[in-house]
């Protein structure tokens, strides 16, 4: 089922976008929760982890890594660290049924997550 995600990739909804490839897609997140919050998404939908399959989508995976790793560097957030997460499902905090890795950075982060 297509999500908001779908409507940023199409460009039929604006989003601050930071950086697009053929494969992957990364913008801001409206309700940054640190100084650098940034989603990077496939443009392919897959709406959960738990629909990743290794065979399948690992290339497409590593150009998501890929892009956070350019993002960091280019935010300058690559040297004191950052954090990567995926929400999956209702206990896992999900909202957008469209994979999406948000990358944190710009400040210290706590753990455990809330
Ligand atoms: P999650 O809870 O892991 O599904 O994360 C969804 C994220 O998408 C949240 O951090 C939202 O703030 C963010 N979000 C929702 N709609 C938009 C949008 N139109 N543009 C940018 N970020 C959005």
């Amino acid at each position: 089922m297509a999500t908001i995600f779908s409507k940023i990739i199409d460009k039929e909804i604006s989003a601050d976008i930071v950086f697009e490839s053929d494969n992957v897609l990364a913008f801001k997140d409206i309700k940054p929760q640190a100084p650098v919050h940034i989603l990077i998404i496939p443009k392919i939908e897959i709406p959960k982890v738990t629909d990743i399959k290794g065979e399948v989508h690992a290339v497409l995976l590593g150009e998501m890594f890929d892009a956070a790793n350019k993002l960091a560097k280019d935010l300058g957030i690559d040297k004191n660290g950052f954090r990567l997460v995926f929400n999956c499902g209702n206990d896992g905090g999900q909202e957008v049924y469209h994979i999406h890795m948000h990358l944190l950075g710009g400040r210290h982060m706590q753990w455990p997550p809330g």
